[in-house]
């Protein structure tokens, strides 16, 4: 496996393969990125992924300085798994002096993450925009974990007509339930057994669509009643959102997006669930 750790040492090594699958992450690999790289290397030819924990997706009171780090095991895991190519610039190699572009996706990126997360999504759609041409991929892999974040980069790659495909792949989850997450690791062991409440409150809220349930309101209160029962974390959204558009429901006509983010302590989580139309 090659190491880039300069756009130009990037660029050399790309420049030698085939059809390549990319996969963006922040490092502190698990089993849910893995699930990607494994998607990559069944459809292409060479697999590259970057590992950046991209200052510019991060708020000022977030956790970007103790975000998880742990490079020699990352890298490891990513020649294990036959990765061709890893890209693991420093911030100055991604954003040069002088460096101002912003891209901001418009009304998707505004709920949810986006309101809770001010400049999150414009941070993820530009870093994403450069690495898509630097690596030049013809496809790029992404977890349905971050479902808004999938909505907006595919908004990005349409409009811009980035020349790549686009592929999100299903959530990896703990034996328990919880959504695999770098940031699992922040929790001690008492928020990492109520965190599975987050999941729980997701399958509560489908039994009662899949019973017949339609009124969204009824089913965000299903989600809540769950979540309150571990230890009453701060909520930040409990969502029932059209599919499409991530606006919020009255009531669920063609299919939904659940999805919801809780605080435990300093620890932040997040998951999603789609109701299927019907
Ligand atoms: P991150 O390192 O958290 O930025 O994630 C890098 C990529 O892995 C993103 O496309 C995430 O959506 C995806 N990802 C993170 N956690 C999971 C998971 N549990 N299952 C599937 N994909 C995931």
């Amino acid at each position: 496996m090659i190491v880039a750790r300069t756009r130009a040492e990037l660029r050399a090594a790309r420049a030698t393969m085939g059809t390549v699958g990319f996969v963006p992450t922040m490092g502190f690999l698990h089993d849910g990125h893995l699930s990607l790289v494994g998607r990559a290397r069944d459809e292409n030819d060479a697999v590259v992924v970057s590992i950046f924990v991209n200052p510019t997706q991060f708020g000022p009171n977030e956790d970007l300085s103790r975000y998880p780090r742990d490079l020699e095991r990352d890298l490891r895991l990513l020649r294990e798994a036959g990765v061709a190519l890893a890209f693991v610039p420093e911030p100055g190699e991604i954003y040069p002096d002088g460096f101002a572009t912003r891209i901001d996706v418009g009304a998707i990126a505004l709920p949810l993450e986006g309101a809770v997360r001010p400049g999150h999504f414009a941070g993820v759609a530009t870093v994403v925009n450069k690495l898509i041409n630097l690596v030049q991929p013809e496809t790029i892999y992404f977890g349905q974990k971050d479902a808004q974040q999938c909505a907006v980069l595919r908004r990005m790659i349409v409009d811009l007509d980035l020349p790549v495909r686009m592929v999100v792949v299903p959530t990896m989850r703990e034996a328990d339930g919880l959504a695999m997450s770098s940031r699992n690791t922040y929790l001690d062991p008492q928020a990492r057994s109520r965190a599975t409440a987050l999941f729980r409150a997701l399958e509560a809220a489908r039994d009662r669509y899949e019973d017949g349930e339609r009124d969204a309101e009824t089913l965000r209160r299903c989600m809540a009643s769950v979540i309150a029962e571990s230890g009453d974390p701060v909520i930040d959204y409990l969502s029932v959102a059209d599919p499409e558009t991530l606006h919020e429901l009255d009531v669920v006509a063609n299919g939904a997006l659940l999805s919801l983010a809780v605080r435990f302590g300093n620890t932040r989580l997040i998951d999603n669930l789609s109701l299927r139309r019907g």
